[in-house]
């Protein structure tokens, strides 16, 4: 098949372009580098049945494909937050371009939505039929009201327009080739105890989240698109820590006597969140098979040859 993949440059869509491409289709990468990087795709750009195109969905462009990921949209608070206006319009426009696009070539069309159109959840674990808490007007309803919208395009492109649409509610996911100034809780946490400078908790460190060693979430994609069950799904491990276990986790593998600082919390932070993935299991035979400590062990490993490669000269034992 020719698959399009939005934001391939990115974290999670280099990881899915790696097993598209393994799996012998052809792929198409689109991303304008907001966050992505070429180097996360660098091992394909002389494959033939490899294609890299530098453009940003807010504005139109016509392609072919046979399925359609769409994945283009800064997903770390720091930098969604770091041109809200623009967040919106890559959710809102550029999912309107990205879904006329699959209109016009009859594409299927997989909508990377996220855990965030819960908000700050009254109902845990969360499940896909629970509507959500969320702030209109809050820093973080850029992302969060923004995927909300491209969720509601999605249904009505697939009600109004017979697009074969899949949607998939993706919870914090983690992995190798997370930018190291990502502010996401994970990197951050890994990046600065290599370092050597204190780990950064916000609030009390007692606000939880679920973590997802993003091969299988990779995987919960790939069934999902192939798959008749348009969604929404949840996809995401069950497995819920505070994000103090968490720091403490990262403490013990890397170094135990690294410091914690303590940050405020950021506004409209969710206090707690764990996905319930019955419809997955039950409807994709999909559930995490990476625990945290595993996931977390090939995640350092993978910073630490970055961190070391960047720092030729420090004097890091
Ligand atoms: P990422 O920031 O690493 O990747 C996003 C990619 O989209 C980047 O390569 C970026 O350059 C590209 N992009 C952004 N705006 C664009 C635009 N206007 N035009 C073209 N390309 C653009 O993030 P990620 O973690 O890989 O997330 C991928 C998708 O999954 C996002 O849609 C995100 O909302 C969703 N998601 C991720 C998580 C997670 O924990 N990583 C959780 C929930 C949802
Ligand atoms: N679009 C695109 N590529 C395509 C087809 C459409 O970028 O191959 C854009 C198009 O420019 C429009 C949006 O997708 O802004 C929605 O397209 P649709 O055909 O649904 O709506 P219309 O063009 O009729 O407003
Ligand atoms: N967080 C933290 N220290 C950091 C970065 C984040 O304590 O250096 C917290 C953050 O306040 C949130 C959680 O970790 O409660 C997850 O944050 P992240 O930005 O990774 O994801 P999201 O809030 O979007 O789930």
């Amino acid at each position: 098949m020719r698959i399009l993949v939005t934001g391939g440059a990115g974290f999670i869509g280099s990881h899915l372009i790696d097993r598209l491409m393994n799996q012998g289709h052809e792929v198409l990468c689109l991303d304008n580098f907001y966050t992505g990087h070429k180097r996360n795709i660098l091992h394909w750009l002389d494959h033939p049945y490899f294609e890299l195109i530098r453009h940003d969905i807010t504005e139109p462009i016509r392609l072919e494909a046979d399925q359609v990921y769409h994945l283009a949209c800064p997903a770390s608070p720091v930098h969604y937050q770091f041109n809200p206006v623009k967040t919106v319009k890559t959710n809102v426009v550029g999912t309107l371009n990205m879904l006329g696009l699959a209109k016009r070539v009859k594409a299927r069309f997989l909508l990377a939505s996220t855990s965030e159109v819960y908000g700050d959840p009254e109902v845990h674990p969360q499940t896909e039929d629970y509507h959500g808490n969320v702030n209109p007007i809050g820093i973080r309803s850029c992302y969060d009201e923004g995927k909300r919208v491209a969720e509601t395009l999605a249904f009505d492109y697939h009600r109004q327009n017979d697009v074969d649409i899949r949607v998939a509610r993706i919870f914090n996911t983690y992995g190798p080739r997370m930018l190291e100034n990502d502010g996401r809780v994970v990197s951050n946490l890994v990046a600065q105890a290599l370092k050597g400078i204190p780990l950064t908790v916000y609030g009390e460190g007692l606000q939880t989240r679920s973590f997802c060693y993003v091969s299988d979430l990779v995987e919960g994609l790939i069934r999902l698109m192939n798959g008749d069950y348009i969604g929404p799904v949840n996809l995401g491990n069950q497995d819920e820590y505070t994000i103090l276990e968490l720091a403490t986790k990262v403490q013990n593998l890397i170094d135990p006597s690294a410091k914690l600082k303590f940050e405020p919390l950021p506004q409209d932070d969710p206090r707690r969140r764990r996905p319930d993935i019955t419809r997955a299991k039950t409807l994709l035979n999909w559930e995490p098979t990476i625990p945290l400590d595993e996931g977390l062990k090939l995640t350092i490993a993978d910073f630490q040859s970055r961190i070391s490669a960047s720092t030729p000269h420090s004097s890091v034992s």
